[in-house]
């Protein structure tokens, strides 16, 4: 009873979000069901009219107005069904673009620490793959509330039409059988009959339909490793290299094929399925109606009624069999969908736990006419991954001042991203607090608080868009701004190639045309888009490791004027490009250990930075 309880509470959650995306549209399925269920029984009732009435020999004109008023009411109803169609079904595109738009709206609105958290990711995917195998979701709520309601009303529909058939019970002792068809025990008899071959069609189509969809998640492994090989190695070209060198096609074909084998054994476990639990159905609804046929036919013969009426009440009867079942299994499939509305709560219930401030950001940025003066400041700040019982970062008090230099370095995994997630609001501390001008960074607006920010991270992502919408960010971008930065970063060379300037495509994905980057391109175009972004911080993490040495010097000859008034902060383990940095903080072990320029750490001979140093100094020697 209480999962009764959760399951339709869960079930109206969804109602109530479709509701929410696309307003009208269910209100528009049940008047479609109310003239889908109406339409047979006009037909059923007029033909009862007809047959009685050319029995009782009606005139000519009375039988072609019933003739005529059964085919109107059936046309009226086709055609509002058409038309309802017409909109429901646009009603529904624009309700499947709107949900997706939402699902990327909700990963790029959710906390940061949910997006480095797998289990996220698994959410959205299970979304995906339940929809992708049988539409087991907020979807499928479509196909239910149709069934469900024009159902609902053929139930309605069928019992005032039989309600008769059943208090009709006659006094005849002409035989016994006709006795026997015209009397309440009998009528009870039948009644039970039609309960008992309803509840079995619904238990064989429920056991029938659990078994599928158990027998169906067997897919949802299969398809996750069909599309692991599919993006890897068969529509990822860069994993041409591997296999050939490798010769791994064997090993990739040997999986892929024990994948079919396996998909082969549940298509068949399938098909068994369904032909156990039909045959059971299509038995008993074979009795069913011929126990219908001779009980309305016998209470003819016995002269309670006339012929047309057995039309109307066979009809009806078995309209009703077929309405209650499917009535029933529907709140069965509605139950079952439950698994893809949890997927889909799931990930959209997802709750954001940074604190949402709302104070505006000074707009003090030369490039608005400001008086540039902002400074942040890392006041004994202490940080823990979710996931992590180790700190991250331990006590780190920093101060950063607009236009200066400022270089992180430090071994690998010694705290110097982690540094720049929480400057940039990523992540906030797990003790301490970071200023903006004196003020808790908590109680800014987020997005404004991200416009400061210019970040080029190790790990960036360009898209498989236009140059100019990558450099840009937006649609719509200032293409000589572009042209301008993307000379900044040494670009002009490889950009004089691009036949189709800011409008070539970056990468084959969505383009024949599309050009292929190197490592050291990509990082330039990134580069391109940090200083597209006039922002007064640009954060650099390691942004030179894919590029040449030369093209490395390029850019630190003119990293001055590139990075131009914006306070610069540079990330490397690689200490020889981090001299031209006035000011260099040194991390070890997730803790600020030293802070001044090369010739000041250098000096120290005890400092990590010496040791740091020297290690290095041996390879460029
Ligand atoms: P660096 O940038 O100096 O190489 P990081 O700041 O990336 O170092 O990492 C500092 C520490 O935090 C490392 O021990 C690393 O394993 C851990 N770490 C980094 N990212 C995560 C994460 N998303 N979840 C858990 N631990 C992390």
């Amino acid at each position: 009873m209480k999962q009764l309880k959760s399951d339709v509470r869960l079930i109206y959650k969804g109602f109530m979000k479709i509701r929410q995306i696309r307003p009208w549209m269910l209100s528009l399925v049940v008047i479609r069901s109310v003239f889908e269920a109406i339409s047979p029984f006009i037909t059923i009732y007029m033909s009862a009219l007809i047959i009685d009435g050319i029995i009782a020999k009606y005139d000519f004109n009375t039988l072609i107005t019933y003739a005529m008023l059964a085919i109107t009411f059936n046309f009226i109803a086709v055609i509002s069904i058409k038309i309802l169609d017409k909109n429901i079904n646009l009603f529904y595109e624009e309700f499947n673009h709107k949900f997706d738009m939402i699902l990327s709206q909700k990963i790029a609105d959710i906390d940061y620490a949910n997006v480095e958290n797998p289990q996220t990711h698994q959410k959205l995917q299970k979304i995906k793959e339940l929809r992708n195998l049988n539409g087991t979701g907020i979807w499928n709520l479509f196909s239910s509330a149709s069934l469900i309601t024009k159902n609902f009303f053929k139930i309605i529909f069928s019992i005032s039409l039989t309600f008769s058939l059943f208090t009709l019970n006659g006094n005849n002792d002409s035989s016994n059988i006709l006795n026997f068809a015209t009397s309440k025990l009998c009528s009870i008899l039948l009644i039970s009959c039609i309960v008992i071959n309803v509840i079995l069609t619904m238990y064989s189509n429920s056991t029938s339909k659990k078994n599928y969809f158990a027998i169906l998640n067997g897919f949802v492994p299969l398809n996750r490793i069909y599309f692991y090989y599919f993006t890897n190695f068969i529509a990822s070209y860069h994993a041409g290299k591997d296999t050939r060198i490798y010769n791994q096609k064997n090993l990739i074909l040997s999986k892929q094929n024990d994948i079919n084998n396996n998909a082969r054994l549940i298509t068949s476990k399938i098909g068994k399925n369904e032909i156990k639990y039909s045959s059971i159905t299509i038995i008993s609804t074979i009795i069913i109606t011929t126990l219908v046929y001779l009980f309305v036919s016998l209470k003819a013969l016995a002269g309670l009624y006339g012929v047309g009426s057995i039309v109307k009440y066979v009809g009806s009867i078995n309209e009703f069999i077929d309405s209650f079942t499917t009535f029933m299994n529907e709140f069965a499939s509605l139950r079952a969908n439950n698994e893809g509305l949890i997927a889909c709560f799931d990930f959209l219930d997802i709750k954001n736990v940074l604190y949402q401030g709302t104070l505006p950001v000074e707009k003090r940025y030369a490039c608005d006419n400001g008086d540039n003066d902002y400074e942040i400041e890392f006041c004994n700040v202490s940080f823990k991954y979710p996931s992590s019982e180790d700190y991250a970062l331990k006590n780190v008090s920093a101060k950063l001042k607009i236009g200066k230099r400022l270089a992180v370095v430090g071994m690998n995994g010694s705290g110097k991203t982690t540094f720049i997630k929480l400057l940039c609001r990523l992540y906030d501390p797990t003790e301490g607090i970071i200023k903006l001008n004196g003020v808790d960074i908590r109680k800014y607006d987020f997005k404004e608080y991200y416009s400061l920010f210019s970040v080029v991270f190790q790990d960036f992502k360009l898209f498989s868009f236009p140059l100019g919408q990558n450099v840009g960010s937006t649609v719509d971008y200032d293409i000589v701004k572009v042209e301008e930065t993307l000379a900044k970063v040494g670009f002009t060379k490889r950009y004089s190639k691009m036949k189709k300037g800011c409008n070539t495509f970056l990468y084959k994905d969505f383009e024949e045309d599309g050009v292929e980057i190197s490592g050291g391109e990509a990082q330039k175009i990134a580069l391109a888009r940090a200083l597209y972004k006039d922002a007064p911080f640009i954060v650099l993490d390691e942004p030179t490791s894919a590029l040449d040495p030369v093209a490395e010097f390029e850019i630190y000859s003119k990293f001055n004027e590139v990075v131009s008034n914006r306070t610069a902060i540079y990330i490397s383990h690689r200490l020889s490009s981090c001299r031209f940095c006035d000011d260099i903080a040194v991390f070890h072990e997730g803790k600020l250990i030293q802070r001044g320029n090369h010739d000041t750490l250098l000096a120290n001979d005890k400092g990590k930075y010496h040791e740091l140093w020297n290690a290095q100094a041996q390879y460029y020697a």
